[in-house]
């Protein structure tokens, strides 16, 4: 990506961040997906963010994404955050280097059908995640989502929740696990590119605390699909991505909830202004610290966001990833709830923004990994554990 494209994608984020906040309110209120927000990004060329510029994309790098994320969570945290997962899909699928696919086994074809999904994504696709499961959360080695092979591809039968986006993308990104355990006995889990279409259903279940317009509901599967929908054209690399790439699909989220913070601090200064209370010392502080505080989880994603450009899968990296994740998720909603209380009861009202902005912001500590689970990552790796075996819980 060269200097101006990236400043071009910024720059329409930018552009784009007060128009999904003037639509945010009544996507909330309804839950409804964000149309006309999809359709800006769209026309504004963002949904071929991460594909590269040879399939008609901008060819972003990570920290390009998180620039771009946090722009557009600053207008509407949902909209940023159905835009994560398709980033998610679409920037594994565009970074993984072709020598590194090869390796793992990829074969010719797989190629043809990765430029194809990138391209499409440029063409205005969209795609949605569906690795999480009711029980299991995202923990990969837990999922009962199940898949064999069948007439030259592959059936997969089972059921998805929370799922942003479910009904409106164009294809979700599922994680299942063969019905055949692996050679060495244990599970064998892969992703699957699977249409929107017969034997997808959505069962509309989202009916949740924050970031409502995401309609993150259950989707339930029993489809079969073409051999070339199985990503990376290998079986069982899941675990493995994870692991080169943590950023992708792990941690992505901390870029919108830095985004959610910043609007936390943005609206409550409009609205203390309003209301003539921004001479108030205890007022001010609050304002003060939440600067600071979103400021330092600024600095962290985008140290984090450097040095996965640089070398993704370093365990220095993964470190950053984690302090990135946690701070964010964290920050968020210490600032909403903070700038709430100096706001006052008459913005905890249905319907007022700082009051849709507390909501979205209780989120993100709880998207993978939770922030429980990356202090202790963070806090195995800090006494000189490692984070991949020394914790109580398996990781995945
Ligand atoms: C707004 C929103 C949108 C989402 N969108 C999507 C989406 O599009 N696609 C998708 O697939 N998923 C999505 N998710 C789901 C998300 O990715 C997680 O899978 C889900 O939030 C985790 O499930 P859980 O909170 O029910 O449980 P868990 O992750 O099981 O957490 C329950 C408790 O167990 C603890 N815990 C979990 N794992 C460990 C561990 N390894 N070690 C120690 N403690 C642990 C946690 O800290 C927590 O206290 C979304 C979630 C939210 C909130």
């Amino acid at each position: 990506m060269t200097r101006t494209e990236q400043q071009d994608a910024l720059t329409a984020a930018r552009k784009l961040a007060p128009v999904l906040a003037r639509r945010a309110a009544e996507h909330d209120e309804s839950g409804a997906f964000p149309r006309a927000d999809f359709d800006d990004l769209h026309a504004a060329g963002l949904l071929g963010l991460m594909a590269p510029t040879r399939l008609g994309g901008t060819g972003a790098r990570f920290a390009d994404y998180t620039d771009v994320a946090i722009e557009l969570a600053t207008g509407s945290g949902a909209t940023a955050l159905i835009f994560n997962m398709h980033a998610s899909v679409t920037g594994a699928l565009a970074h993984v280097p072709d020598d590194v696919a090869r390796t793992l086994g990829a074969p010719d074809s797989y190629f043809v059908t990765r430029d194809r999904i990138l391209a499409e994504a440029s063409a205005g696709a969209l795609y949605a995640v569906a690795m999480s499961e009711r029980g299991a959360g995202s923990r990969l080695s837990q999922l009962t989502t199940r898949y064999e092979r069948r007439d030259g591809g592959f059936r997969i039968v089972g059921s998805k929740a929370f799922v942003s986006g479910a009904g409106h993308a164009d294809a979700y990104l599922v994680a299942a696990k063969s019905s055949e355990p692996g050679a060495d006995g244990g599970p064998v889990v892969s992703y699957f590119l699977v249409p929107a279409g017969d034997g997808v259903t959505v069962e509309p279940t989202w009916n949740s605390l924050g970031m409502r317009a995401t309609g993150s509901h259950d989707l339930h599967l029993d489809v079969t699909v073409p051999a070339d929908a199985l990503l990376g054209g290998v079986e069982g690399i899941t675990l493995l991505l994870a692991q080169v790439m943590p950023h992708w699909l792990v941690a992505s989220y901390a870029a919108v909830y830095v985004g959610v913070a910043r609007s936390a601090i943005d609206t409550a200064s409009t609205y203390l202004e309003e209301r003539g209370l921004t001479h108030l010392p205890a007022v001010r502080a609050r304002i003060g610290r939440a600067d600071a505080e979103v400021a330092a989880a600024r600095l962290t994603v985008a140290e984090a966001a450097r040095r996965v450009d640089a070398d993704p899968a370093a365990l220095d990296t993964r470190r950053w990833v984690w302090r990135a994740k946690l701070l964010a998720g964290d920050t968020a909603a210490r600032v909403a709830a903070s700038m709430l209380e100096a706001a006052g009861t008459s913005a905890t009202r249905r319907g007022h923004d700082l009051e849709r902005i507390f909501r979205d912001a209780r989120c993100g500590a709880l998207q993978p990994p939770p922030s429980d689970v990356c202090a202790d990552w963070l806090g195995v790796a800090g006494l000189g554990g490692d984070p991949e075996r020394d914790t109580a819980v398996p990781r995945w």
